[in-house]
């Protein structure tokens, strides 16, 4: 592994840093783990901005699960200070910020970022680290696999707990999402496909979600508001399924009667590297557009999807599903994927 020149800090630790620093009288931040790499300690701080006690539901945006997985993050810290700079001036913001929780953790795995790889300093895949396995077939090695850390989509090994930044995220989902009647999270990575997914709960298994008609219900409002917004939505299973897939855990374990609706946005990057053959060679370039117009317009697209979910936590009565509609919306979700193998 390469010892990148600045060890002990990189460029997004700083700049998430710098944005805590400037935000210190607007965001709440607390450091939740701490994650050991190369004699570096770094911390997983998720800050929250907001300083009063919310009744509604919280949207939290995690991104850095994947440590190559770059443009997520600067997604996140590009909204962030964007929050900030409008709360010197925008009432309607500062209003909003009053009732809806946002929580932020930008950077989930630091020393995968550190050192420029997907997994965390122990080898391990994040997102194929919790202990459920899927229900049918998964890609070969990238469904997730316990070989070795040798390879790359590594689960860790059978019955070990699981990593501290797994567990740490799952932490934070605890106590910021689950224990509430609703909450909303978006997972940031890039990397696979085309085009740009939003994608949700299950990778485990081909069958429905719970909360389809929930999930379906703001696929619907966002699709309405935003038409030209060029995201497939859908269940990931509709891709590929995946073992040991951390969302699926997270929704699985929420107490019942909570509805906790987890998406993960996915930046395809083909695109990028069809347009620009080169960045194939770089394992940076894979997961993250090389070029700086490319990056302008990927950092530019995605603001309204967080918008939207954080306005969708304002007043959740208007638009949660009950009753016949929520069957409706079930019928069509159901009409929409035919729930079988991935295909
Ligand atoms: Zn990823």
């Amino acid at each position: 592994m390469a010892q990148p020149p600045n060890a002990g800090s990189f460029a997004e630790m700083q700049q998430l840093e710098s944005i805590l620093e400037a935000g210190a009288s607007r965001l709440d931040a607390c450091r939740v783990g701490e994650v050991h790499a190369a004699a570096s300690a770094f911390p997983s701080t998720p800050p929250a901005s907001g300083r009063t006690i919310h009744a509604r539901p919280p949207s939290v945006f995690f991104a850095g699960i994947h440590g190559l997985e770059r443009i997520g993050t600067h997604l996140l810290l590009d909204y962030m200070r964007m929050l900030l700079w409008r709360l010197e001036w925008d009432e309607l913001l500062e209003r909003q910020l009053q009732s809806v929780r946002l929580v932020f953790m930008p950077i989930v795995n630091p020393g995968g970022m550190w050192a420029g790889a997907r997994a965390n300093p122990n080898g391990v895949d994040l997102m194929r680290n919790a202990p459920q396995d899927a229900i049918g077939r998964v890609p070969p090695l990238a469904g997730g696999q316990r070989v070795g850390a040798w390879l790359p989509w590594y689960r860790g090994k059978l019955g070990a707990p699981m990593e501290v930044e797994s567990a740490v995220m799952l932490q934070v989902v605890e106590q910021q999402l689950q224990g509430r009647p609703l909450s909303f999270a978006l997972d940031c990575h890039s990397g696979y496909g085309w085009g740009d997914s939003i994608w949700f709960p299950y990778a485990r298994t081909a069958a429905p979600m719970p909360h389809l008609p929930e999930m379906y219900a703001l696929k619907t409002m966002f699709e309405q508001a935003h038409p030209h917004h060029g995201y497939a939505f859908e269940p990931q299973s509709r891709q590929y399924l995946l073992h040991g897939d951390l969302w699926d855990w997270a929704y699985d374990h929420t107490p019942p009667g909570n509805i906790f609706l987890p998406m993960t946005l996915e930046l395809g990057s083909w695109l990028w590297i069809k347009k620009n053959p080169r960045q194939l060679f770089s394992r940076q370039g894979f997961f993250n557009p090389v070029k700086a117009h490319r990056t302008a317009r990927v950092l530019r697209r995605h603001a309204n999807l967080l918008d939207f979910l954080a306005r969708v936590a304002y007043a959740p009565e208007r638009w949660l599903p009950r009753g016949q509609r929520r069957q409706e919306l079930l019928d069509r979700a159901n009409a929409q994927w035919p729930w079988g193998p991935p295909g």
